[in-house]
């Protein structure tokens, strides 16, 4: 139910200023992930007397707010991270922004934010999109970055619910994760550290949740891995990869039957647009291959056991940024596990496969529901 119940985002109230000096745009091949931004910003005020204000689509700007403000003292933050993308015939598509938004709102809920209107924000986002799409270069690969991000702006050391808060969207052209095809990385398994837990906020898209998470990754890198890799408990289950869900294909040690395994959505996972996508392409295009499907928790024993008994097929993770990215190996406890890759091979084919049926329904070459025409 919507805390703003006397006031929804209201579309019809939106106003645009347009930017009078619109920047210059980058060669593609320049663009490097979240750093530059698009001529605009949407951003929608509310308060708890009035609920959401017009929606203002503006020059891109510097927020103006007191030191005092909520959100740099109890981390009343959490957004979203999307993509839009342009199709042959130039119209801008989101993908899946439906899911977004129930996962924003969810988020926002948690840490005592306003929720708002799915549609709503949908319609705004896909204005603002259409706005900036000279940003996107036509070649496939290139998309537009979107950030709904939600603060707590009431001025206040007092730890309660926000008054008042901003949601904004901001936006950041971007090339390919991979430029030149495939990479593979390789993983280390963080034992020190745990990203969730039961209860927590682990399954929420919190800002709290992810600086924590740098120091284990800084980590990670200094030793020549390219990403870390959660564990979770004595039972050291696998969890996700970096901001990545994480995907297993093992061949059944009693059946041989090959099964794609992802860990459940348990509390302790951020259900991924990407993973509800891979989950439903598997079910509907491996399953009558012969593949089963599978949501469960999993150790990294297992992982070891398998990848000994020439069992472990491949292993990926999934996200917005890179769809999905091969894993080559995991470093655990000393060991090397080998996650199916031969040393020449950046990508297993399954890996391969999903990246292109997800681009696929992402660019409209494949016409599908999941596809928003803005
Ligand atoms: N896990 C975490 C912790 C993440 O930050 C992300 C990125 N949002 C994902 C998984 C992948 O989610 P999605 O497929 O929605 O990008």
């Amino acid at each position: 139910a919507s805390t703003s119940s006397h006031k929804d985002i209201d579309t019809a109230k939106l106003t645009i200023e347009k930017n009078t000096s619109p920047k210059a745009l980058l060669k593609p091949e320049e663009l490097v992930f979240g750093h530059t931004f698009t001529d605009h910003m949407l951003t929608i005020e509310w308060n708890e007397t009035s609920g959401w204000h017009a929606p203002q689509i503006k020059p891109y700007q510097n927020l103006s707010l007191d030191p005092a403000t909520c959100v740099f003292h109890y981390a009343f933050e959490c957004f979203e991270g999307m993509k839009a993308y342009k199709d042959k015939a130039g119209g801008i598509r989101l993908f899946r922004p439906d899911r977004n938004m129930e996962r924003f709102n969810k988020s926002a809920a948690r840490i005592a934010l306003p929720t708002f209107a799915p549609t709503a924000l949908i319609d705004l986002i896909a204005t603002f999109a259409k706005l900036e799409s000279r940003f996107i270069p036509d070649q496939r690969g290139y998309s537009l970055y979107l950030r709904p991000t939600m603060i707590g702006t009431q001025k206040t050391l007092g730890v309660g619910p926000p008054g008042s808060a901003l949601l904004y969207v901001i936006a950041s052209p971007v090339g390919p994760y991979y430029p030149t095809g495939f990479k593979a990385v390789s993983l280390e398994a963080t034992d020190y550290a745990v990203r969730a837990w039961p209860g927590g906020v682990g399954d929420k898209k919190l800002g709290a949740n992810y600086a924590p998470c740098i120091v284990p990754q800084r980590e990670a890198m200094s030793r020549g891995f390219q990403q870390n890799l959660w564990l979770f408990g004595e039972e050291e289950f696998v969890t996700e990869v970096g901001t990545m869900n994480f995907f297993v294909a093992i061949k059944n040690k009693e059946t041989g039957a090959k099964e794609l395994i992802t860990a459940p959505l348990d509390g302790t996972i951020l259900g991924g647009v990407t993973r509800d996508s891979v989950l439903s392409l598997a079910k509907e295009k491996l399953v009558p291959a012969g593949w089963n499907i599978v949501e469960r928790k999993y150790t990294i024993k297992e992982l070891d056991d398998a990848a000994n008994e020439g069992r472990l097929i491949e292993a990926f993770g999934s996200g917005t940024a890179a769809i999905v990215s091969p894993v080559r190996t995991i470093s655990w406890k000393g060991k090397t596990i080998k996650c199916g890759l031969k040393d020449h091979e950046e990508s297993g084919e399954l890996a391969l496969k999903m990246k292109d049926w997800m681009e696929a329904r992402m660019y409209g070459d494949d016409e599908h529901e999941w596809s928003y025409h803005c």
